[in-house]
């Protein structure tokens, strides 16, 4: 079958590409590895964490707020599977959004792997191992990212996690060491805080939220340790975390050289995302991927050849916006 357009990953990037270039009038097509549409950002990214955020809040208010209201609760306590189901309706109202818009749009969809066989040509690989091939004059990689691990720290999944796992815990942590003060680290720690768990932060940085303004950071630390008693170990470099049985223990060298050690019952590493490349085939259209995924963006092939790229990918920065400008 041959397309204007090909996207591969169904994504923010993905899905609005896909759709705009439908709307234009260009064939396309979608291929998305998951069962359902939305990436990162509906299914484990943005709107899961946005919706236990809602529900955290809820509580935390009822538990802290309500009484000067004079509203006063008896009993009050937490059910984390509701709560979790609830965020995968939310998710799934919002996937079957993205289903609706590329039904509405005439936008096609594929499930299975993509990668390129060359620079116009896309092999699917579904997960039963079958296999089909499309072509595309032009092919979009919206493949986004996936979590970043430290190399010295194994990730079990079980009690030592990435985001993905903490968004679907079935109990509340007694103690939650987060490791990264980034965002997401920080957007967790505070729906698991609000619930009642110790939440310590452990950032090798010398403050949170290390990428903004330095006053941000401040802020933020005061106001999470204020309102949700989160504690904060910035300055720490994390030297290793091992798990036994229901115990995670963190190690992380503090400013002054000493180890100090950390003992809770999860831990979510959060330090950070890289370029989800993959199964891409890239080494097929004569692309190198740099450290954490990136793509080389020096080479000529790329700059003089399609496909075009989006989002996590954002030092070539060739998006669906350009790709319209040059038709
Ligand atoms: C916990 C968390 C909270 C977040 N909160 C926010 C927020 O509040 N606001 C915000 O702006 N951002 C937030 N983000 C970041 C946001 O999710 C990402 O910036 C966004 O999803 C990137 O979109 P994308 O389309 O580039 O990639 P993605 O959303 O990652 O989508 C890429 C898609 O490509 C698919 N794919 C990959 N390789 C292939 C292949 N070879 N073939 C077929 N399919 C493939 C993947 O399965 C995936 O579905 C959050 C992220 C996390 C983890």
């Amino acid at each position: 079958m041959q397309y204007d357009v090909i996207v591969i990953g169904s994504g923010p990037g993905g899905y609005v590409a896909a759709i705009r270039c439908a709307q234009l009038g260009l064939k396309t097509a979608v291929i998305e590895k998951y069962n359902t549409f939305g990436g990162t950002c509906l299914n484990v990214g943005c709107i899961p964490s946005k919706a236990l955020l809602d529900s955290s809040e809820h509580y935390h208010n009822a538990a802290h707020s309500f009484e000067a209201h004079g509203i006063s609760l008896s009993n009050l306590k937490v059910d984390i599977k509701k709560m979790i189901a609830r965020k995968d309706d939310v998710i799934n109202q919002n996937t079957a959004g993205i289903t609706y818009l590329f039904k509405k749009n005439k936008v096609e969809s594929f499930q299975g792997i993509g990668s390129f066989v060359d620079k116009n040509t896309i092999k699917i690989t579904k997960d039963d191992g079958t296999s089909e091939q499309i072509t595309g004059k032009n092919v979009i990689i919206a493949t986004g990212s996936k979590p970043t691990y430290l190399p010295f720290l194994p990730v079990d999944k079980k009690r030592i996690i990435t985001s993905t796992e903490a968004l679907n815990l079935t109990e509340i942590p007694k103690h939650l060491i987060v490791i990264g003060g980034g965002v997401i680290g920080l957007e967790l720690g505070s729906v698991y805080a609000r619930l009642g768990s110790k939440v310590s932060v452990v950032e090798f940085a010398k403050s949170i939220i290390g990428t903004m303004d330095g006053g941000l950071g401040k802020e933020l630390q005061r106001v999470l340790k204020k309102s949700v008693g989160m504690e904060f170990y910035t300055g720490h470099k994390v030297t290793g975390a091992t798990s036994k049985g229901k115990t995670v223990t963190v190690t992380a060298e503090n400013p002054k050289g000493e180890i100090i050690s950390l003992e809770g019952d999860y831990c979510i590493v959060a330090v950070g995302r890289t370029a989800y490349t993959d199964n891409l085939g890239l080494e097929n259209i004569g692309i190198t991927v740099e450290e954490r995924g990136k793509k080389n963006h020096s080479e000529r092939s790329f700059r003089n050849n399609r496909p075009w790229c989006i989002r996590n990918w954002r030092r070539c920065q060739r998006c669906y916006a350009s790709a319209q400008s040059r038709r």
